[in-house]
């Protein structure tokens, strides 16, 4: 697996989505309950997996591992943590050539690492192409109050609020609407 570093906003959309797949951020229900929730999740990141248990127990770790360094919040933690999540999995960094056949930088996870490794270099380097892009202040909580996710904001005005916005903006109106009726009726 290769991650082009000029990729970023992918891979730390990526990166965000799998931090908001944990228990904790769904009152407990885990969204990669088995390997089959895992597949899933892949497929929609166009990465084509037939994870075992083990590999959704690693995943899950990275998982826990990915969100300490979302949660740093200060940029040379952020950095120091993501690169030793993607140094997991790495092989080389090198030139290859993007869709359009320019020669890009990318890293390449190494050919014997496991499912986890290999995430864990995607999940790095867009976490490092976002920090140095667009600075630690876009690594934010969720604005939801009943909402535990964070996410990396890689618009590109910089004005996302929820980690899920269809799910956690319409949540937090909901609420809105419901105080506003209370305080009028
Ligand atoms: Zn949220």
């Amino acid at each position: 697996m290769q991650a082009f570093f000029d990729d970023y906003v992918r891979l730390a959309g990526l990166a965000t989505e799998l931090v908001n797949t944990a228990p904790g951020v769904w009152h407990g229900e885990d969204q990669l309950s088995d390997p089959a929730a895992l597949t899933g999740f892949l497929a929609e990141h166009g990465i084509d997996a037939e994870p075992a248990t083990r590999d959704l127990d690693a995943v899950r770790d990275l998982r826990t591992g990915l969100r300490e360094v979302l949660d740093a919040r200060d940029a040379e933690v952020i950095a120091s943590g993501a690169s030793e999540l993607a140094a997991r999995g790495l092989g080389t960094v090198g030139l290859a050539p993007d869709a359009q056949g320019r020669q890009q930088w990318c890293a390449r996870s190494r050919p014997d690492a496991d499912l986890a490794d290999h995430l864990a270099v995607l999940a790095g380097v867009g976490v490092l192409g976002a920090l140095r892009t667009l600075g630690p202040e876009r690594f934010r909580d969720c604005a939801s109050d009943t909402c535990s996710g964070v996410f990396i904001d890689t618009t590109r005005p910089g004005r996302r609020r929820y980690c899920m916005p269809d799910l956690c903006g319409n949540r937090a109106n909901v609420a809105a609407y419901r105080a506003r009726r209370r305080a009028t009726s």
